[in-house]
């Protein structure tokens, strides 16, 4: 299926079906009301002569728009770019450069981001830019008028030329590690994740879908606005940007069966003043993704969020972006303790890094995936492209994971933040997971630092559960002493208020090695 297919059936199967909610608005549509929406704002790009394969940017916070533009872009065969809200205007020029964006569709404002000003002062620096549009503005009431313009068929005419192996979206990566790469994804690539994630979860147009996470990333837009498309169910947005009460409340307005977030948000959830007001009874599963999920984050999401069928995810934006799922039978061993095991159609393999032979089972090396949604290539940039997708078509993920015996893989950190202290390799991880045990950690992250004798060190940066009672760096080594080897345990601690966060809610290390490397001077 094209994304225009996978949406004309909900349709079809589920017109009366809620299909969209906005809390902060009180909008709502069904999915026929959804479909006429989307196919409006086709006809109304064609009008504003949007030709197959040409680049379509959107750059907003969350908002019911994002959807419409999302399919409508889809249906007409246009390359939807997804730019980073957190964006300032060096990225955006970047991005709309390198991805050749025609149209440029826009929030104006939200919270302390002028998106607008920084848009139209960018767009002189970006030839390509013909046209922009801003939500909330006539320039958006003018483009959707252009619709009454353009027939039914003539959407009809363009949607037949589409092949599901079209590029149809342009996801930049997190940036967690470095500058964002353009990840090309077709119809194929995110219909099909899309669909397998929600068929994992056991989605039905019962479901309703609390999306706090962002669109403009894949965890937003496949996992959740094609997942809950494909199995008929409900999206439903709490907030233009992520506030943990603003998700609570959603759920407990609108009766969401599912959430989603990444570690972070559900630790903040988890940690409100009036967490116990809300009602959590009708939630039954969500998502747990796009970075490390702590153990005792996930009993806690099962056992006080009642997310009895929580699912961890894991994959990356070039592969569209799950490769391993928890399933919604699977024991609270596996559930909290691994990231599932490969998704349908999808195959994994774990190799040594340096010669890319197969490690043994229980053995960590770096995961590689193929199959049907490995991404196109990264856009405009065949060699960066050749440096993660081998000629045998396995991506590989940068990431360092074990296969159990089993078949569940657990992920061991991302090579980048491997440790290596006096030649023994370090995983950051473990040791988080084991100081998130501690009772006065509320969240916490270990970082190698420069060392003269060792090479690296181990740092932890504790978020204090009580910042009036902070564990002291003597409390951290007593807890340590007797249950983690000597070099894993850190030679320094410090406390910190937060952790420097992408967009997408994972923290950059990178920015966290170089404030370390900083502080011990
Ligand atoms: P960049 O590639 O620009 O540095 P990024 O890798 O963070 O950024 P994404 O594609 O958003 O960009 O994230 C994919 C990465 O997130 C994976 O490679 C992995 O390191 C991490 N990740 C995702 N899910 C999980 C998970 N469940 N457990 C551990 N790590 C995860
Ligand atoms: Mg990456």
């Amino acid at each position: 299926d094209t994304i225009g297919e996978n949406l004309d059936r909900a349709v079809a199967a589920f017109g009366d079906r809620e299909a969209l909610v906005d809390v902060v608005s009180g909008r709502r549509w069904s999915y026929a009301e959804f479909g006429r929406a989307v196919d409006e704002a086709a006809r109304a790009l064609i009008a504003a002569g949007v030709a197959k394969g040409e680049r379509v940017g959107i750059w907003s916070p969350n908002r019911p728009e994002w959807t419409l533009v999302q399919y409508a872009t889809a249906k007409i065969g246009a390359v939807m770019v997804n730019i980073n809200p957190a964006y300032r205007r060096h990225e955006l020029e970047y991005v709309l450069n390198q991805a050749g964006v025609r149209m440029l569709v826009s929030a104006q404002r939200h919270k302390s981001s002028d998106y607008r000003r920084m848009a139209e002062e960018t767009a002189p620096a970006v030839p390509s830019l013909k046209e922009l549009v801003f939500f909330d503005d006539p320039s958006w009431n003018r483009l959707l008028a252009g619709a009454a313009s353009v027939s039914d068929g003539r959407l009809a005419a363009r949607s037949a030329e589409l092949s599901c192996d079209d590029p149809i979206n342009i996801q930049y990566t997190s940036g967690t590690t470095g500058f964002p790469k353009g990840a090309t994804l077709s119809h194929h690539n995110i219909v099909n994740n899309g669909f397998f994630v929600g068929e994992l979860l056991r989605y039905t147009e019962q479901d309703r879908i609390c999306l706090p996470v962002p669109f403009y990333h894949c965890f937003g837009m496949v996992m959740g606005n094609l997942a809950a498309t494909s199995h008929g169910a409900c999206m439903i947005i709490p907030s233009p940007s992520f506030e943990p009460a603003a998700a609570l409340a959603a759920v407990s307005a609108e009766r969401a069966t599912s959430l989603y977030g990444v570690p972070t948000m559900f630790v903040a959830e988890l940690g409100l003043p009036d967490f116990a007001s809300y009602d959590l009874s009708t939630l039954r599963t969500g998502i747990m993704a796009g970075s490390p999920c702590p153990v005792e984050i996930m009993k806690r999401v099962v056992s006080e969020m009642n997310m009895s069928e929580v699912a961890i995810c894991y994959g990356m934006t070039e592969t569209s972006p799950v490769s391993t799922q928890t399933r919604v039978d699977d024991d609270l061993e596996r559930r909290t303790g691994t990231v599932g095991r490969v998704m349908p159609h999808v195959e994994v393999k774990v190799v040594d890094p340096a010669t890319g032979v197969t490690m043994p089972r229980g053995e960590a090396g770096e995961l590689c995936t193929r199959g049907y949604s490995v991404m196109l290539g990264y856009w405009d940039d065949p060699e960066r492209t050749a440096e993660v997708i081998d000629a045998g078509r396995w991506m590989h993920t940068g990431d360092l994971a074990v296969m159990r015996e089993d078949g569940y893989l657990s992920i061991v950190g991302r090579i980048k933040d491997m440790v290596i202290r006096g030649g023994e390799n370090i995983y950051p991880r473990e040791i988080e997971e084991f100081l998130h045990t501690h009772p006065k950690i509320a969240d916490v992250q270990v970082i190698g630092v420069p060392d003269a004798k060792y090479g690296e060190e181990v740092m932890a940066c504790i978020v204090p559960a009580d910042p009036a009672d902070p564990p002291t760096a003597e409390e951290i080594a007593a807890f340590c002493a007797d249950r983690l080897a000597h070099y894993k345990v850190p030679r320094y601690v410090r406390t910190v208020e937060s952790f420097p966060m992408t967009v997408s809610g994972k923290v950059r290390k990178v920015e966290m090695r170089a404030w370390a490397a900083r502080e011990l001077g």
